[in-house]
């Protein structure tokens, strides 16, 4: 059937002012959110490969919305940078990730990292250094079992920025990691004039690298690239056991991934704490 032009834009136009009110409408809950309680931390075990025991976890944000339950990540960290909400909510991760670290230290293993991730926007402003230097003060935990996750595409957007961020990390003692290494465009130059500690190489150079050649050779080179920077490797994302035979065969010192773990609840991890405790 022909349709006119005006109805189609009349149908484009409920379309957009539908999506604008679900948008407003998610803003005003996210508003909210932190007040009512409805954020929560997942933990995912970063493993060592060679014996496989847990050596730390990566905090994960999840929201549990009143009326449509869990809401992804990727759905309503953008709006909250936006909105600025990250600023409020980032705090409350760090916090509620060292908390818990100093209690898993205590029961489990002083040696337990936690890896939190702070968004472009967090980093961008002027709060994160001290946000992160009263964190460690309230918690107490050793400023070197904490690694903050950046991305490298928020890091090399604006690395001068980045060297005077990272200078003042440093000196708080706090490590850093660059999270999805390989999809953004690190200069060689800044990787070796900033202060990082660990790569995290990106979920999609891992996920079927027994299958690719180009995805090996690529894992191969960031290896040998860390090596030559004198950085840890993290393999994130893997999934199945060829893909950990070849990167423990290549040498990456850990891996995150499906594979030895999801994200879990913290009773959960808690669990996996204990159990290799006894092993
Ligand atoms: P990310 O930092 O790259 O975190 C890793 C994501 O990969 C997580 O998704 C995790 O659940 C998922 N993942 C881990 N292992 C596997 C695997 O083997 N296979 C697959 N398919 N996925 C795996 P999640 O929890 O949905 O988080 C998505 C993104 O949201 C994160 O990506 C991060 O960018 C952001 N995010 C999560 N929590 C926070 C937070 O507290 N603050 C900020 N600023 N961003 C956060
Ligand atoms: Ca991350
Ligand atoms: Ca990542
Ligand atoms: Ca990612």
């Amino acid at each position: 059937a022909k349709q006119t032009g005006r109805a189609r834009w009349v149908m484009f136009d409920q379309t957009m002012q539908l999506a604008a009110v679900r948008r407003l409408q998610l803003e005003a809950d996210l508003r909210d959110a932190l007040a009512r309680q409805e954020f929560f931390l997942h933990f995912q075990p970063i493993v060592a490969p060679r014996d496989g025991r847990v050596r730390g976890f990566e905090a994960l944000l999840r929201w549990r919305h009143p009326v449509h339950g869990l809401v992804p990540p990727a759905e309503f960290i953008p709006v909250m940078e936006e909105t600025g909400m990250i600023d409020a909510v980032g705090a409350w991760v760090l916090d509620a990730a060292c908390r818990q670290l100093r209690d898993w230290q205590r029961t489990y293993d002083p040696q337990l990292t936690m890896s939190v991730n702070v968004s472009a926007v967090q980093f961008t402003g002027e709060d994160l250094v001290g946000t992160v230097t009263r964190v460690l003060a309230d918690t107490g935990i050793p400023p070197a079992s904490l690694k903050l996750e950046l991305t490298e595409s928020a890091v090399m957007a604006d690395a001068e920025h980045a060297l005077a961020v990272f200078a003042a990390l440093k000196a708080l003692g706090v490590l850093v990691s660059l999270d999805d290494f390989g999809t953004g465009y690190s200069s060689l130059s800044y990787l070796r004039r900033l202060p990082i500690d660990t790569l995290k190489i990106d979920r999609s150079f891992v996920s079927k690298l027994d299958c690719f050649d180009d995805k090996r050779q690529i894992v191969e080179v960031v290896l040998m690239l860390a090596r030559a920077l004198g950085l840890d490797v993290v393999a994130e994302g893997v999934e199945t056991e060829a893909e950990l035979d070849l990167l423990r065969d290549m040498g990456s010192d850990l891996v995150q991934g499906y594979y030895y773990y999801r994200p879990l609840a913290p009773e959960d991890a808690a669990r996996a704490l204990a159990e290799q405790g006894q092993g």
